[in-house]
């Protein structure tokens, strides 16, 4: 009898895949809360003219990061991921000139 035939040992390897999944879920949910905001004068924010604040653009019409389609922030956070900005966020009510409408 191999491993997987034995129902002790199969219980216990299902719990140690979903303890392994569990554990890697919260490291990526820390990791994007410790990501760092990113600045208006990054190059890679001015390139699609991000502002931190749409009230702020020339551009927009009031449209704002958090009812974009490319914004990853939970429903009432003030910022989150977004993106085309990996490993940084952004408020959400900022705005870029990628704003894209949800679907
Ligand atoms: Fe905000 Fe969307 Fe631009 Fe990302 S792509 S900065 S969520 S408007």
């Amino acid at each position: 009898m191999n491993a997987l035939e034995n129902p002790r040992r199969r219980r216990l390897l299902k719990k140690i895949v979903l303890a392994a999944s569990v554990s890697a879920l919260t490291m990526t949910a820390a990791r994007a809360a410790e990501a760092p905001l990113i600045a208006e004068d990054d190059p890679e924010a001015k390139a699609v003219k991000y502002v931190d604040d749409t009230t702020k653009a020339k551009e927009g019409m009031g449209n704002r990061c958090d009812t974009c389609s490319l914004y990853q922030g939970k429903d009432g956070a003030t910022q989150g991921g977004c993106q085309i900005f990996k490993g940084k966020l952004v408020k959400a009510a900022g705005w870029c000139a990628s704003w894209a409408p949800q679907m």
